[in-house]
């Protein structure tokens, strides 16, 4: 249920290990939020993803990417933009990074190499478990017993961003640019305990190097398309435009799914791509599930922090000053802010006002790749922070286009020639992606990723290895380990654990069933 790129995963290896295998996905398109589509004449763009960082090196071989011509252009260094008009570039090469710091600091100059050694140890610790279900937590603490950086990983989880940064650097600047992560996909502000599990993610790059991160030629879509045509090598069928209505459950097994526009199908399994609240709140019917399972999926934090914005340009603005380096608009620019203002702004957010002058993640796909636009156009990709999905006032489909528009002002200040440049543009709130990409609370990532909701406990305790309380139901989105991102971890744990289970006497269910 749903051809988002776990969907696709999990239906390539479920239809590898022989089963008959029905993707059915609600949009004309498959790839969920990892689709390049046209949003103005001439300029595509993914109303979701837009850098690919952390796909699977199983997946690029197994579904044979590369072979299928998959080709991804490496980010450049990422400028950061603050108010002030410094600004700040994280160099792919720690040495330059730090020539970079000691602008700032000297003292925070010579804390980054630590800093750097600190994350990668953590990742050491942490990448390794994406590759599997969430494991037993004994094996966690037997792998932690091995490593120093343990303790580390245990502040990590335990601590804010900005006190783990607070406690390594000096220079607010710095900070910020270390930090803004922390705030990407939650309504949780820097300061609050776990936010520094971010820094991980934007940090510790994976040690093996295979993993490319960058930019897709032909857009995020290239992708999805990609693995649907190994998942329908493989003998999957995959249906667009067939929406699910309701999952068919009885005496607490999944026996098929009831379809939007009439008709059903049955089936001994039926895998979710879909996110935790819209699988279980909206297509199972109340009383199917455990009532403490009911109220752990109500509790579970799901509502977006972002609002995306592509834009058509005339073409590529220049940065304001001298001291933006070349290859500036390769990478993602942040324009920033320090973590207090953040705190604020996401304070603001949870109470329903969307901040003014936000965190701006930036990016220029068109750099990479020029037939993504009309010949010397190009395309803008912005993720501004801090915009909450309720609203204490009025509705976004009034507020939409009066945030964008600050938004675009708010750029002005660093690429002055942009506003002049905008010829079209689309504007997705977090309500905007709820509708179009069945996002439940227009999250990016199918739910909040703090520790609270990681690991043993994504989405909930006692459902986290891709079961559910209902027989046969399974969940392999983004709503699962190891979460969100184009990963396609989620897919292939899954379908291993669908296939484990189906290998026995009798599906089973969850510890929690
Ligand atoms: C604005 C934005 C920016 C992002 N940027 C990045 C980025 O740069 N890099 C990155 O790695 N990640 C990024 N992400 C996150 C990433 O896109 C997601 O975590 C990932 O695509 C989730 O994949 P998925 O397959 O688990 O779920 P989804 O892509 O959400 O797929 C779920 C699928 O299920 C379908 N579906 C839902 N309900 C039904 C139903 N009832 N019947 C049939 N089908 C149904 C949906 O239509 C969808 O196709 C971004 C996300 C957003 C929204």
């Amino acid at each position: 249920m749903g051809g988002g790129h776990n969907g696709l995963v999990a239906a390539f290896y479920l239809a590898r290990a022989g089963l008959r295998t029905l993707v059915l996905e609600r949009r004309p398109i498959v790839g969920g939020a990892c689709v390049t589509e046209e949003f103005a004449p001439g300029f595509r763009a993914s109303p979701g993803a837009y850098v690919l960082s952390n796909l699977r090196p199983a997946i690029w071989r197994d579904m044979r990417l590369r072979e299928r011509g998959l080709r991804v252009s490496p980010a450049g260094p990422s400028l950061n933009l603050f108010a002030d008009g410094r600004s700040f570039v994280l160099h792919n090469t720690d040495a330059e990074t730090v020539r970079e710091i000691a602008a700032f600091s000297a003292a925070d100059a010579r804390a980054f190499p630590a800093f750097k050694q600190e994350m990668a140890d953590i990742g050491g610790l942490l990448l390794p478990t994406i590759d599997h279900a969430p494991g037993p937590l004994r094996a966690g603490l037997r792998a932690a017993r091995r490593r120093r950086a343990a303790e580390r990983a245990v502040e990590l989880l335990a601590t804010s961003a900005r006190r783990y940064l607070d406690a390594r650097f000096e220079s607010e600047h710095v900070k910020a640019a270390l930090g803004w992560d922390a705030i990407s996909n939650t309504l949780a502000g820097p300061s609050e305990a776990g936010t520094a599990l971010a820094l991980v993610h934007e940090h510790a790059a994976d040690p093996s190097g295979a993993v490319p991160w960058g930019f897709v030629a032909g857009g995020m879509g290239e992708v999805t398309r990609m693995l649907a045509d190994a998942a329908r090598e493989e003998g999957a069928e995959i249906r667009p435009g067939a929406e699910v209505e309701r999952i068919l459950v009885d005496g607490g097994r999944a026996r098929g799914v009831e379809l939007a526009g009439g008709g059903a199908e049955q089936a001994r399994v039926v895998v979710s791509n879909a996110d935790p609240k819209r699988t279980f709140l909206r297509l199972c019917e109340p009383g199917q599930l455990p009532a403490g399972f009911a109220r752990a999926i109500r509790a579970y934090r799901c509502e977006g922090a972002s609002l995306k914005i592509n834009l058509a340009l005339s073409g590529l603005p220049a940065v304001a000053g001298s001291a933006a380096p070349n290859g500036a608009h390769r990478g993602l620019i942040q324009v920033t802010l320090p973590l207090a203002e953040m705190d604020r702004h996401q304070q603001d957010a949870r109470r329903g006002i969307p901040a003014i002058d936000p965190h701006l993640e930036v990016c220029f796909p068109t750099v990479h790749d020029p037939s993504l636009a009309p010949e010397g156009r190009h395309v803008a990709t912005v993720g501004a922070r801090s915009q909450p999905y309720r609203l204490a006032g009025g509705s976004w489909d009034e507020l939409r286009d009066p945030v964008a528009d600050r938004v675009v002002e708010q750029l002005g200040h660093h690429f002055p020639d942009l506003p002049g440049m905008v010829i079209d543009r689309e504007v997705l709130s977090p309500l905007d992606l709820e509708r179009r990409l069945a996002l439940t609370g227009g999250h990016h990532l199918h739910g909040d990723m703090l520790p609270d909701q990681l690991f043993l406990l994504r989405p909930v305790r006692g459902a986290a290895g891709y079961r559910s309380p209902v027989r046969g139901l399974y969940l392999c989105g983004a709503g699962t380990h190891p979460g969100g991102g184009v990963t396609g971890a989620n897919g292939r744990n899954c379908a291993r654990v669908v296939v484990r289970d189906l290998r026995r006497p009798r599906v089973r269910g969850s510890a929690g069933a």
